[in-house]
């Protein structure tokens, strides 16, 4: 008896199990219940939406309510047709319908679930949907639209913010129906190892995979904020030094190391001759018949030229051409002799000791302004590099035979900071070929060094 009793009411259980399974099943067969789809009635001139009852199967009881803010709407049912009016012309009016539409899981993309909206086109004169959205769309933060259109299914509208389970979309007439989804990331690609120049602006480009993935805010965060700035997926190099960037689209995190370098000039081979002749006569230093006077090549004390002639000549010309654009150039410092350097040199020693002192000016013996084919224009001093007479120099001197001696970025071939001001005579030919190697340094051009021994 009592073993019987016990089989009778697992049998019990497991028939209530069933019933309750067939309950789910019959369910998840039935259609799939949205409530509050909101209308918007974008029509001017008459406020009316007709509805196609037919096709919708819209019946009185399935019309929860609807709000014309603080008018009355009308409704009135004539046929198949089910017609709002509202009682104020240009009134936008919200309706709410429950209206039944059927939920499928895969219409578009494996392994995606998609809300289907169907038989739109029945929701005449309306241009704009506002739907709630079922649980498994509303959780994300952006869904996709697509409408599908006799033979194909497009994007409608990619990435539309979920707000508060409710998406708004914008109908076409294109579209018979409508799918709301979302299609997970799963993978992102990135470069990890990016090397700038300063000033560079580099586009991260980051390809979503699967490529139609619901496209994801993307998060860089940790990186140093003097060194790089990020705008819109794209990366600005501010100042030269290395930075790690940390990127995350939804939990997916990387790293991007980023090297940003100052920006070196770049000698164009074809101009520019592997190897260049130096020979050294009564103790001066040519490369290519051009005087070297830097760092590591010195002149003899007792180099006495002054300013020479095809420096002065050169200078006149430059000079009538300049007056033109009305620029007004002349020499401030020419020639110095080895004394004249050894008083001038001392003070800066005495001022800023001798580490800074060579930053900027050159030991006795070392001074190309003791070449007599140096001078400085107008003024030696920074704030004459955003002149307009140090950007006429900048681009007109080479027509002159000039070159503009200590470039900016050239800094580590010259040893000199950089002179807008230094102008040296090289001849019209090399002045050419220089301009037209970015304005590179002589250094740099004939691959020579610029360094005291000591
Ligand atoms: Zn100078």
């Amino acid at each position: 008896m009592k073993r019987k009793k016990k089989r009778l009411r697992v049998d019990r259980i497991i028939y209530c199990l069933l019933v309750l399974l067939f309950i789910i099943f019959l369910i998840k067969l039935g259609s799939y219940s949205l409530s509050n789809l909101k209308i918007y009635n974008t029509v001017k001139e008459k406020n009316i939406i007709i509805v196609h009852k037919r096709k919708v199967r819209l019946w009185k009881k399935t019309i929860k309510y609807i709000k014309d803010n603080k008018n009355e709407t009308v409704i009135k049912y004539k046929k198949n047709y089910l017609y709002l009016y509202s009682s104020e012309l240009d009134n936008k009016f919200i309706i709410n319908l429950d209206i039944k539409k059927k939920k499928i899981n895969k219409p578009l993309f494996n392994n995606v679930k998609s809300l289907y909206i169907k038989d739109t086109d029945t929701l005449e004169k309306i241009n704009k949907l506002e739907i709630k959205l079922p649980m498994f769309l509303y959780k994300k933060k952006y869904v996709d639209v697509y409408g599908i259109t006799d033979n194909d299914i497009e994007l409608v509208q990619k990435r539309i913010k979920v707000n508060n389970k409710y998406v708004k979309f914008t109908l076409n007439n294109k579209y018979k129906d409508y799918f709301i989804t979302y299609i997970d990331l799963k993978d992102y690609n990135v470069k990890e190892n990016i090397n700038l120049k300063k000033d560079e602006l580099y586009d991260l480009s980051i390809i979503q995979n699967p490529s139609n993935a619901t496209d994801n805010k993307v998060y860089y965060s940790n990186y140093d904020k003097d060194i790089i700035s990020i705008n819109d997926d794209k990366i600005k190099a501010l100042k030269k030094g290395d930075t790690v960037i940390k990127v995350k689209i939804n939990d997916i995190i990387k790293e991007v190391k980023v090297n940003v370098v100052e920006e070196e000039k770049k000698v164009i081979k074809e101009e520019k001759k592997e190897k260049f002749d130096i020979t050294v006569k009564d103790g001066i230093t040519y490369v290519d018949g051009i005087m070297i006077v830097n760092k590591t090549y010195s002149l003899p004390k007792d180099y006495n030229p002054g300013l020479q002639k095809v420096y002065k000549d050169a200078f006149t010309q430059m000079q009538s051409a300049a007056k033109l654009d009305n620029i007004n150039l002349f020499i401030a410092s020419g020639f110095r002799s080895y004394d004249d350097q050894v008083k001038l040199y001392n003070a800066y020693v005495k001022e800023d000791g001798k580490e800074k002192a060579d930053t900027y000016s050159a030991r006795p013996g070392y001074s190309e302004h003791q070449s007599g084919l140096a001078a400085d224009i107008n003024t030696a001093a920074s704030w004459f590099d955003d002149t307009q007479e140090a950007k006429w120099l900048k681009q007109n001197c080479y027509k002159y035979g000039f070159i503009i001696r200590y470039p900016k970025g050239e800094e580590k071939y010259t040893g000199y900071k950089y002179e807008s001001w230094h102008l040296r005579y090289v001849g019209k030919e090399l002045a050419k070929k220089i301009h037209d190697n970015n304005d590179i340094s002589l250094e740099h051009y004939f691959n020579i060094t610029s360094v005291y021994k000591d």
